[in-house]
Formats: structure tokens, sequence, C-alpha cells
């Protein structure tokens, strides 16, 4: 998903790297490949335009930052443009105060529908709820038989109509808006604390499916309608999904088929055309493809980056502009670095938060995650009381730590002096790799086994 938009997007990126200033040239030229890379991913004109224009605007007027390159400050904009138009926060489901919670799904047939109502049922049962699913799809020949499968795989409950036959011998298909009301007593009366009920689709809008939905959200009044939309559809996106708006109305969007191989501009577009929030994503046929929709994960998504922007906030933040220069003047001047600067520098990447936190933020990071699981952030807060337990000169002279001062430090630190040891020894091998990049002109040396 959004593989051809992401990598359009990285490269334009890429092309603003290094610069130190960006003229109105760059940021034109910058706008124009983002406009090209948002058309072909199927995004509705109309987004496009207030994308492109939103971004122009504040690029214009970004100011020379600290922390962040032009470039970056670019990507930045782009990146929180793309969470507005995504929606920006993520909105929970409103359940009901008395009685069940009810939900409506409508959307075109085909869309996924009943596929999501097993995957929601099986997300709320999660949470504690007690879901029924209600089979108000009698259209398709075997919607209702479906929902049964659906159902069974999620462990939920179905109410489905039995199917009766007419006079003429022919089956009936009965009627989907006594069917809903019929589940929806079934609910109360059995105490479910969720319905979920699944209408008809069409392979096209027409006026006699949006009729019937429209009936049916008049009959039952649901807390929640939400419209489940395939997000490969492309262009025809936002005519449905307005055409559904205006036929039947709905509190929230669904995009399913996420995982699919697709262009992805229904997922950009739905938001900003009805106002809409997206609430779940569907990526797959398996019950366990779903997630709650986070505008802000997706936009790191489509921008390939992790949340290396979160991370990048948060160094603004932590960074002391005064320690750094203090620092860069250090390794210039050819001097030692001394367990005090090896305080001070702790103490600025605790304040950036949580380690584990911030490495789960780094793009590429998913393969790793259970070295970052096992993470132990104890291990700095260790480290700290060992330097704090050092004198002042001991500090700034390593070479005076003899035996009988680690043993000192180390009852000092409630460690033992193996702790210390091995702290000096790692110590030791910063300070050797500081002097290697002081020698090599103030660049990172290479490592044994790099390059
Ligand atoms: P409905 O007509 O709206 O009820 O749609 P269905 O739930 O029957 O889904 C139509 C087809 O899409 C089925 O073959 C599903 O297995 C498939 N499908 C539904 N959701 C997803 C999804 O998120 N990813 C993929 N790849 N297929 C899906």
């Amino acid at each position: 998903m959004f593989a051809n938009l992401s990598d359009r997007l990285t490269s334009t990126f890429r092309n603003l790297r290094g610069k130190g200033r960006l003229t109105e040239a760059d940021i034109d030229g910058t706008i124009r490949e983002i406009r090209r890379a948002l058309l072909d991913a199927d995004v509705a004109v109309s987004v496009v335009k207030t994308f492109t224009g939103n971004v122009r605007e504040r690029a214009l007027g970004v100011e020379v930052s600290g922390a962040l390159n032009p470039g970056e400050q670019v990507v930045k904009i782009v990146n929180e443009e793309l969470i507005a138009i995504l929606g920006g926060e993520s909105r929970q489901l409103r359940h009901a105060k008395h009685g069940p919670t009810v939900i409506m799904l409508a959307g075109l047939q085909g869309a996924g529908k009943t596929t999501l109502a097993g995957k929601l049922a099986h997300h709320l049962k999660e949470q504690g709820h007690t879901p029924l699913l209600v089979a108000a799809d009698l259209q398709r020949p075997n919607a209702v038989n479906q929902l049964q499968v659906v159902g069974e795989r999620a462990g939920v409950p179905v109410f489905a109509p039995e199917p009766g036959v007419t006079r003429e011998g022919e089956r009936e298909r009965g009627n989907p808006v006594k069917v809903a009301k019929k589940g929806l007593k079934e609910a109360e009366q059995r105490q479910h604390s969720v319905v979920i009920v699944d209408t008809a689709g069409r392979l096209g809008v027409d006026a006699e499916l949006m009729k019937q939905a429209a009936d049916i959200r008049k009959a039952i009044e649901p807390d929640e309608v939400l419209f489940v939309i395939d997000a490969m559809i492309g262009q025809d996106a936002v005519a449905t999904a307005t055409a559904f708006q205006q036929g039947v109305d709905f509190t929230g969007v669904v995009l399913t088929k996420l995982d699919g191989d697709t262009r992805g501009g229904a997922a950009l577009s739905v938001r900003e055309v009805t106002g809409r929030p997206i609430m779940f994503a569907s990526t797959g046929e398996k019950l366990t493809d779903f997630e709650v929709f986070h505008p802000d994960r997706m936009a790191g998504r489509i921008l390939d980056m992790g949340d290396v922007l979160t991370l990048i906030e948060q160094a603004e933040k932590a960074f002391d502009q005064d320690e750094a220069a203090r620092m860069a003047e250090k390794v210039s001047k050819g001097e030692d670095f001394t367990f005090t600067d090896f305080l001070s520098q702790m103490q600025q990447l605790k304040n950036m938060g949580s380690m584990k936190k911030m490495l789960g933020m780094l793009p590429g990071m998913g393969a790793m995650r259970d070295q970052i699981e096992n993470f132990d952030e104890r291990e700095l807060v260790r480290t700290e009381a060992i330097i704090q337990s050092m004198t002042p000169l001991e500090r700034d002279n390593p070479k005076l730590l003899n035996g009988s001062r680690r043993a000192r430090i180390a009852r000092g630190s409630g460690m033992t002096v193996a702790d210390i040891n091995s702290l000096v020894k790692r110590f030791e091998q910063a300070q050797q790799m500081m002097r290697a990049i002081n020698a090599n002109g103030g660049n990172m040396p290479q490592l044994p086994g790099q390059g």
C-alpha cells in the first residue's frame, strides 16, 4: 500500500537534502512533484489542491531553525498536512449510554462489509463487549450465510431471518428494515452491549439501495453508521462517498483492502471530501487483519519514516544548544572526553524520553522489536548513579580511578566493583573513539567490521 506514492515523495525530499536555504523555485519544484505524485496515486483533485496549497504557504514561511535543515522542515510540514487531511486525531467509537450500541454498516457490494462486520465484532469482543451481528443484507443470495460463517469465526452470535418461501414457491427475501429492527430487539433482550448491522450493497450506487439503507437507519437509529469503502477503487471513491453521504449519511469511514498493491487515493481523499473520520482499516482477509486508524501513523507510513518526526521534535526540545557548542569546541581543541561530558550527554538523552519508545520510532525497527523490548531502561539509571558517586575531580580525570576509589564508588552507588570496572572500560572505549574522530578531522572513523 502506498509504496509508489511513498517512493515518489521520499525521492522528492531527497532532492532537498543538504540545501542550506530553499528558494521559492526550490519550493515550487517540490510542490509540483508532490502534486504529480498525489494525482498519480488517484487522490481527488480538490484534495490535492488544498494539500499542496497549504504545504506551499507554510514552506515559504519556514524560519531557519537550529535543529532541522530546510529540507527536513519541508518533510515536517508535509507530514503535518498529511495527518490533517487524514483527519488529525483518531476518533473512538461512540457507545450508547443506555442499551446496546448500534453500529450500521453501509457501502457498495464487494467493499468488504461482511468481512469487516466479523473483524469489528472480534475487535469489540476483545475489548470486553458482547456483540451481536445482524444480517440485514438480504440482497446478495449468500450474504446471510457468509455473515454466519464470519460470526462463527469471530465467536460472535448472528441474528438472521429464517429463509421464508412465498406463496408462489419463491424464496422470500424478507424485509431488511424489519430484520434490522428484530435484530435490535433481540440484542436488547439478550443484553448484548453492541449490535452490528450488515446491510445490502449494490455493484453501483442506485436509488433503491440508498432508500433501503436510509430506511434501516431511520428504523434503528444507530449510534454509528460506518461507510465501508474499498481503498482500491481509485478516483471513484469520491463520487461513491458523496452519494452515500447524501443518501444515507454516515458518521465514520472504514477503509478496506489497504493490504492491496493499490495507489491509495481513496484513503487520502475520503475524509477531506466528506468531513467524516476514518475510524478503522481492513488489511487482509483474516479476522485479525484489522486496525484502528491513526492518521499520524498512516502519514508516517506514507512518508516511510517510522515516527522519526516525533523523535526529531523530542530531540529539538531536549537539545541543549549551549551544551552542544561546548562539546564541539572541546572536540575541536582535542580535549579529552570526560565522565562529566558523559553524564551531561546521558542526561540529554534521558530528556528525550524512554529509550525503548525512541528506538521504536526509528524506521525499519519493526524487525528489531524483540531487542527493543529487551532493552533495560534501568541501565541508564545505574550508569548515572555510578558517575554521580564520583568526585568532580575523578569525573574530569578518570585516570585517578584506582582500586580503592573504585571500591568507594561501588559502595556509594550500590553497585559492585565489577560494574564500575565495566563502565570505566566502556568509557575508555568511548574516549578513544572521540580521539579518533578528532584525529580524523571531526568525522566518524571506520569501525572494524564496517564498510
Ligand atoms: P461485502 O459485499 O461488502 O459484504 O464484501 P465482502 O465482505 O464479501 O468482501 C468482498 C471480498 O473482498 C471478499 O472476497 C473478501 O474476502 C475480500 N476482502 C474484504 N476485506 C478485505 C481486505 O481488507 N483485504 C483483502 N485483500 N480482501 C478483503
